[in-house]
């Protein structure tokens, strides 16, 4: 089995990453190989599986991911820096079991003459203004909803709902549940301006296209990515068709998973 691994600058990430090469290169069921991988372990946090997603997103569907948890939150990891040997064994003897979660699409119409931009999040994508309020016109399956006036609007996944979009007062979604969800950020509600106030979430059959009124003052965002110098006249975000695969040797509940990074060590008396 083809191995890549995709690790993070950190002393404990490259001393795990330097196991990992030994143990794969006197391993005679698995090869190093970075170009055209069947498994990617990434070593860090989850800003490092982000990373290794974005690198390796050409491939997505043939690709399952593993994730070594090394530093700091780490929710898309599974494994502890400790347990590189289990999860080598795990790797020898891989039966191909996976579990896939649900991205985003985020197609982008330039004002400008070049071509539009496809992108896939892992997490979220956000479109944001620095300078002044942010005014953008939301449709939902082509239909008018709303003209937002605020900070901005975070579109997010299932597994990224427990990131930016938790931070903006989204809801956590189970990614067993194949949607996305539109929360606002320090939207502007008064007697003038209404926006709905609450965050939404949507089924596989529709999609939201944001209308930005003044795009020369707009950041959007796509997990840790951001476009700059170009005009955008129009975002639509739907169920991306394609979908992140986990190599899953062992099943950590999402909600414990949820109650582990959030809520931490306590007992329920
Ligand atoms: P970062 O600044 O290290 O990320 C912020 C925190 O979010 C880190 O603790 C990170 O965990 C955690 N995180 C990332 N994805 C998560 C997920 N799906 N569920 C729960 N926690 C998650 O930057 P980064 O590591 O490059 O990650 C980029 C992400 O940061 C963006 O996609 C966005 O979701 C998030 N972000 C959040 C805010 C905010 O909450 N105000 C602002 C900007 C960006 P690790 O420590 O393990 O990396
Ligand atoms: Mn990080």
């Amino acid at each position: 089995m083809k191995v890549a691994i995709y690790s993070n600058d950190g002393k404990t990430s490259n001393k795990v990453a330097n196991q990992l090469r030994n143990k794969i290169s006197n391993s005679s069921l698995l090869e190093y190989d970075g170009l055209n991988p069947e498994i990617v372990i990434s070593v860090g946090g989850d800003g490092t599986l982000l990373s290794a997603f974005h690198h390796y997103n050409d491939s997505v569907n043939n690709i399952r991911f593993v994730g070594i948890h090394t530093g700091h939150l780490g929710f898309y990891t599974d494994w502890r820096d400790y347990e590189v040997s289990k999860l080598i064994d795990s790797l020898e003897h891989d039966n191909g079991q996976s579990v896939s979660y649900p991205l985003l699409s985020i197609k982008i119409e330039y004002t400008d003459d070049g071509p539009d931009d496809n992108l896939v999040a892992l997490n979220e994508s956000t479109l944001k203004q620095i300078n002044g309020t942010m005014v953008t016109d939301v449709y939902i399956k082509g239909e008018f909803f709303e003209k937002f006036r605020g900070d901005g609007l975070c579109i997010s996944t299932p597994t990224g709902s427990t990131a930016y979009n938790k931070s903006v007062g989204g809801a956590i979604i189970n990614p067993q549940l194949n949607a996305i969800q539109v929360s606002e950020m320090a939207s502007i509600n008064n007697r003038v301006f209404r926006t709905l106030g609450s965050p939404i979430i949507i089924p596989p059959d529709e999609w939201i296209t944001i209308v930005p009124d003044n795009p020369m003052y707009n950041i959007l965002t796509c997990d840790q990515l951001f476009i700059k110098n170009r005009l955008i006249k129009s975002i639509s975000y739907s169920i991306s068709d394609s979908r992140i695969y986990f190599a899953q040797y062992r099943h950590t509940h999402f909600w414990k998973r949820v109650s582990n990074s959030f809520i931490g060590v306590h007992n329920n008396d």
